[in-house]
């Protein structure tokens, strides 16, 4: 964390949203977003469940149908991830390594997509967020579509939500609004 200080300006997301069911996509459109980095587990999914919900099957097939870009984005391993790629057909890169760029570079390469054309999607500030903001493209925070707390991620909860208490005492954030 000795680096996050430096981070503090990439911690912000351009907007804020429920869930990505409340996401504006028109507006993203309108904005010239056409590709989509979507985070997998509490993102699209319920963590460590194997169904995909039918809301999420839905909303990639509405996407699909307005000619987004779509790709998956995970930190999580490949048995996670493959099935729920296979099923939603869309690309997707496992093991990601987020906050770090890397995988953001492949994912752009791999959609022939431009940084200003793209939006990150995902629950965690320190991964999602952080790494799309180093990167250069914009970030939507969505609540975590469980509140299951696991192991693996009840620190960077704790944190995240210190966080997200920081923003928005000084009114860093504002829900639902696309701004930069
Ligand atoms: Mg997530």
């Amino acid at each position: 964390m000795l680096g996050f200080k430096k981070d503090l300006n990439n911690a912000i997301p351009d907007s804020y949203c429920q869930n990505i069911y409340q996401i504006n996509f028109n507006k993203l459109k309108e904005k010239q977003i056409d590709t989509i980095l979507f985070d997998v587990d509490n993102t699209l999914t319920y963590v460590d469940d194997i169904n995909i919900p039918v809301e999420t099957i839905n909303l990639i097939d509405d996407l699909k149908k307005q000619n987004f870009k779509i790709l998956l984005l995970s930190n999580n391993h490949e048995p996670r991830v493959k099935p729920i790629s296979k099923a939603l057909n869309i690309p997707m890169i496992y093991e990601a390594n987020k906050p770090r760029t890397k995988s953001y570079i492949k994912a752009l390469q791999m959609l022939n997509s431009k940084k200003e054309n793209t939006v990150a999607i995902g629950d965690q500030i320190l991964t999602d967020i952080i790494g799309a903001k180093r990167y250069g493209i914009k970030a939507i925070l969505v609540d975590q579509l469980s509140n299951e707390n696991n192991i693996k991620t009840g620190i960077a909860h704790k944190l995240q939500n210190h966080i997200v208490k920081k923003l928005s005492q000084k009114h860093l954030f504002k829900q639902g609004k696309y701004y930069q």
